[in-house]
């Protein structure tokens, strides 16, 4: 059998300069493609056209050219694909594996402050699932909801984190077509993903909990999974969450700084990666070393002292 080549992809929303969490990101789906011989693609995620703006686009393009992270094929942005989302969420209300919810606004608040004095957590309660068209009120609005799986467990084989298991209680029929047509994120990242031929989801393992969900849609769509590695986030050097009080937070800070692109990719591959003890390491090095294996399950720590230290090597 011959292994299908591996696509990769980075999919900033570009609500801002890119972090040198979205950075390190990038960089590791880029020496992943590079150390198997296969590509990393580039997608937008500007569906959020209130916060996306066309300047964060140009400062993240920009940010990937300086650390030298080029893509392959056209840059694909996620807000020119909806009708292509709609189709998908209507492909899955033919097939049944989805279905039109009326409930109102006030029903649905109704539904959590109920769940809430319930001591439960807030969920759909399923009330449109198994209901006859002919109930459907003529002409009024309906978001389209997945019929997510109520029993058993859906198992994300993660590269970093492992088995992931969630019961699928706690999944409910989330939402994948809000009632004003347009894609929730859910939907947008799983048919983009599958149309750009994606074979490998590496991001933050803040988009942990998406997996199962996001599988859930792969699944009723009968379409192979990716490969997902979540990776910890980056902390600052005392543990907390990386902040502006770390240094700065923006990859363009440290261009601006004068950091060097090779000083960036070294001390970024090293943020939840490690090749033995080695600290110094050409790309070439990275590309040659880079897996799964080396990835850690801790959060890696940003120091801009040990970044410092490290740029007078370069
Ligand atoms: N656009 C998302 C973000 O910037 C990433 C989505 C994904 O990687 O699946 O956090």
């Amino acid at each position: 059998t011959t292994q299908a080549a591996v696509v990769t992809r980075f999919a900033p929303s570009p609500t801002g300069f890119l972090h040198i969490g979205g950075a390190r990101t990038a960089l590791f789906n880029w020496l992943y493609a590079k150390s198997v011989g296969g590509v990393m693609r580039l997608r937008i995620e500007d569906t959020d056209r209130s916060r996306s703006t066309t300047e964060a686009i140009a400062a993240i393009l920009d940010s990937l050219s300086w650390l030298g992270l080029d893509h392959d094929g056209e840059t694909v942005f996620q807000s020119q694909r909806a009708d292509r989302h709609a189709e998908v969420a209507h492909q899955l209300l033919a097939d049944g594996k989805a279905y039109k919810c009326y409930a109102t606004p006030d029903e649905l608040t109704q539904m959590r402050e109920d769940a809430r004095a319930a001591g439960k957590p807030p969920r759909y309660d399923g009330r449109w699932r198994d209901r006859p068209a002919s109930d459907a009120p003529e002409g009024a609005p309906f978001a389209v909801r997945i019929k997510a799986p109520t029993d058993g467990l859906t198992v994300v084989h993660d590269q970093v984190q492992g088995e992931v298991k969630t019961p699928n209680k706690d999944l409910d029929d989330f939402i994948i077509l809000r009632s004003d047509g347009t894609p929730t994120y859910m939907l947008a990242v799983v048919v983009d993903d599958h149309d750009m031929g994606v074979t490998h989801v590496i991001r933050g393992d803040d988009h942990l909990t998406n997996a199962a969900r996001q599988s859930v849609i792969y699944d009723a769509l009968g379409w192979d999974r990716p490969v997902f590695a979540h990776i910890p986030l980056i902390h600052g050097p005392d543990g907390a969450k990386l902040s502006k009080r770390h240094g700065a937070v923006g990859a363009e800070a440290y261009r601006a700084d004068g950091f060097l692109p090779d000083t960036m990719r070294n001390y970024l591959a090293r943020l939840g990666w490690a090749h033995g003890d080695d600290e110094i390491f050409s790309t070439e090095q990275a590309i040659e070393w880079f897996g799964f294996d080396g990835m850690g399950k801790s959060a890696a720590r940003f120091d801009v002292k040990k970044l410092t230290a490290l740029n007078a090597h370069y």
